[in-house]
């Protein structure tokens, strides 16, 4: 994992790379648009209705777990409870050694990305096979997700046509359509050979005990078809009240998530192969991963729980387009990376060391404008840019705020650092002082234009004031 601060990894990255990210996340955003705004005259009701059915459940989780894990049980599944990363790990490899388990297939899951299960799968001598491609992909080449929706956002598809031939699965072909079907080829067998099935939850309806999940490409559907024990690993914050709610929340996250009216396929399982059944898994077991999210709730930043990992968010960042996934140290990039990477974990001094990560934001509020369960991350990201400097987070770059709120609060010492600026900006870095130099080492600032704006106001006879 990149462990440079966010404004050196972006100043690192690769005009490539910057370019597919930047295209992939801006086209992602303005197809979210368009298609939310087509289907709905007011969009922003449902967004806020989300929110606050979300927020309901955060408030209230002290009451829904339990109620979730006896609506489990009676449909045949079990339940298991991890607090912390390594708990989550250890009750995944629990349920395969005790099945003499050797190789799994994995749908999509951010939590599993999160706990870091496939190094310590391997680590026990498990194989566990990506399936989602974009997954697969990341896997093939030991690299690392860098969005939520589109994990190889970050790639393009010579770099992907490459990879594969390195990897053995044919010669040089960039075409998409070959590309997914040599992934398809490599992976058939896999899934028949494959002792268990591990996938997330996009949703787990109280009301029911229904997993639901969510996926473009059917992979979930195969990890479950051949394998006699499904294995589910879900945060704790992923339940939704009723079935009822699904109506609202899986039209949000098709459109929020990948433009589309509904995903393609859209999975209700509501327990194990029952008696009578033809055919699923005969057992399921699902994992509830804490890993921090409690010590979240205990805070001002519990609204971040409401989050259904769309990457909407991701998409719309000016921020992220710039640095790319990579760049936030985390498995949540983007603007949901920066609120909730600093506090997951339970450790207390990462938020000092991930104090970089809220300040990485223009506090534009764009991602809280896109955000289908309306989580006002700009308010969050000042919380904790509060917070972690409470706790001794210091930004080396950061120049003091006192002589700017003087700048701010007088109009002729504004009108004189108008001036000014045009000046320090043209001066060569060495004669800047210290603390401006060491900010604007790691900016890149457009031309000064001090006073353009006046300039256009006056222009227009509007008053100024002093
Ligand atoms: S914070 Fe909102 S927009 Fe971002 S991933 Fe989560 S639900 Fe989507």
């Amino acid at each position: 994992m990149n462990a440079q601060p966010i404004d050196q990894a972006a100043a690192a990255l690769p005009p490539e790379t910057k370019a597919s990210i930047y295209e992939g996340s801006k086209a992602g955003h303005e197809k979210r648009t368009k298609v939310l705004f087509d289907h709905y005259g007011d969009p922003d009701r449902l967004r806020a209705l989300a929110g606050e059915i979300k927020q309901h459940v955060v408030e209230n989780l002290d009451t829904y777990l339990p109620a979730v894990e006896a609506k489990l049980a009676a449909n045949g599944a079990q339940v298991h409870w991890a607090s912390t990363a390594e708990e989550a790990c250890e009750a995944v490899h629990a349920i395969l050694r005790a099945r003499g388990a050797k190789r799994i297939v994995k749908s999509k899951t951010m939590v599993s990305e999160e706990i870091e299960l496939g190094e310590y799968l391997e680590r026990h001598g498990i194989e566990a096979l990506e399936t989602d491609l974009g997954e697969f992909i990341v896997q093939l080449g030991h690299d690392r997700p860098s969005h939520i929706i589109k994990p190889i956002i970050h790639k393009n598809r010579r770099q992907i046509a490459e990879l594969f031939e390195k990897a053995g699965l044919g010669p040089y072909d960039e075409e998409p359509g070959m590309i997914t079907q040599r992934a398809r080829q490599f992976m058939r067998h896999k899934y028949l050979e494959a002792d268990a099935g591990l996938t997330g939850a996009n949703f787990v309806v109280a009301e029911s005990g229904r997993i639901v999940v969510v996926t473009n490409e059917g992979n979930a559907r195969f990890c479950l078809a051949a394998t006699r024990c499904h294995i589910v690993l879900v945060g704790i914050e992923k339940i939704i009240p009723r079935d009822r709610d699904l109506a609202l929340f899986l039209n949000l996250i098709a459109r929020s998530g990948t433009a589309q009216q509904l995903s393609v396929y859209n999975e209700f399982i509501a327990g194990p192969r029952a008696p009578g059944q033809p055919d699923g898994p005969d057992e399921m077991h699902v994992v509830f991963v804490d890993n921090g999210r409690s010590d979240i709730l205990a805070t001002g930043s519990r609204a971040i729980l409401r989050c259904i990992r769309c990457g909407a968010c991701q998409n719309v960042c000016p921020v992220y387009r710039q640095a790319s996934g990579h760049a936030y140290r985390s498995v949540y990039a983007g603007p949901i990376g920066s609120v909730i990477s600093p506090l997951l974990g339970g450790h207390k001094d990462r938020l000092r060391e991930m104090a970089d990560l809220p300040r990485a934001s223009t506090l534009c509020g764009a991602c809280h404008e896109v955000c289908p369960v309306d989580i006002p991350i700009e308010e969050l990201l000042v919380r904790l840019r509060d917070g972690a400097r409470q706790a001794g987070a210091r930004s080396p770059a950061t120049p003091p705020m006192t002589g700017w709120s003087f700048v701010a609060a007088w109009p002729e010492a504004w009108r004189a650092a108008l001036v000014a600026g045009r000046w320090v900006d043209a001066l060569p870095r060495w004669l800047m002082p210290g603390p401006l130099e060491a900010w604007k080492r790691e900016r890149e600032l457009p031309p000064w234009r001090g006073g353009a704006f006046r300039r256009w106001l006056q222009k227009r006879g509007a008053p100024l004031g002093r």
